[in-house]
């Protein structure tokens, strides 16, 4: 198996290279916004609970994503492994893997951080705006307080997994390929 976290800032690439990556290696790719963004679209109770935090670009409670989460592993468990997008995105949420993950004799093998700046990321994310049809794609001081969650709340999940040294920077600004590639010698360099 081979358990991949996919990191970085909102805009940073994530979404992009992970759907390469799941071509590229067989694994099942997980991104907790596309699934919220799935509920919300089917107005769910948990898509209708979702969207008042990610219209202000807060987070989820992490009950809430960690029991989504659980759901949607539980539901593949034949695969090569997962690659996670958006997740874990809190302390918490990360040690909620390591227990998931601990129960099936399984754990992370590396967790690969896209590294971009705070000006690079509010100029992506307007460009992505214009046709994603996200809400919160479209304000900036809606993506500034992305950006903020996620220096405060989830840059301490690279530090979580650097103590098992299992934490890796990729630059990432530059064409699409060329990062692609840097993944892949990443994740070559322990699958
Ligand atoms: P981004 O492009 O900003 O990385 P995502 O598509 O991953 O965005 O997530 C969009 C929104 O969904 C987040 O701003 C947050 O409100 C919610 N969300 C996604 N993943 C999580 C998570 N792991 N924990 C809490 N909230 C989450």
């Amino acid at each position: 198996m081979i358990n991949l976290i996919l990191f970085g800032p909102p805009g940073s690439g994530k979404g992009t290279q992970a759907l390469k990556l799941t071509e590229r290696y067989g694994l099942l790719h997980i991104s907790t916004g596309d699934l919220f963004r799935y509920e919300l679209g089917n107005n769910t109770p948990l898509g209708v609970l979702a969207r008042s935090y990610m219209e202000k670009g807060q987070l989820v409670p992490d009950e809430v994503t960690v029991g989504m989460l659980r759901n949607k592993v539980e539901a593949n468990p034949d695969v090569n492994g997962y690659i996670f997008d958006g997740f874990p995105r809190t302390i918490p949420q990360a040690e909620a893997l390591d227990a998931l993950l601990t129960e099936r004799n399984d754990s992370i093998t590396k967790l690969i951080m896209l590294d971009v700046t705070e000006d690079e990321i509010v100029n992506r994310i307007l460009e992505r705006g214009k046709n994603s049809g996200r809400a919160d794609d479209n304000d900036p001081a809606i993506i500034r307080n992305r950006f903020e969650v996620y220096l405060k709340e989830t840059s301490p999940v690279y530090d979580f997994y650097a103590q098992s040294g299992k934490s890796v920077k990729v630059h990432g600004i530059g064409g699409i390929e060329e990062i692609f590639e840097k993944l892949c010698a990443e994740i070559d360099a322990v699958a």
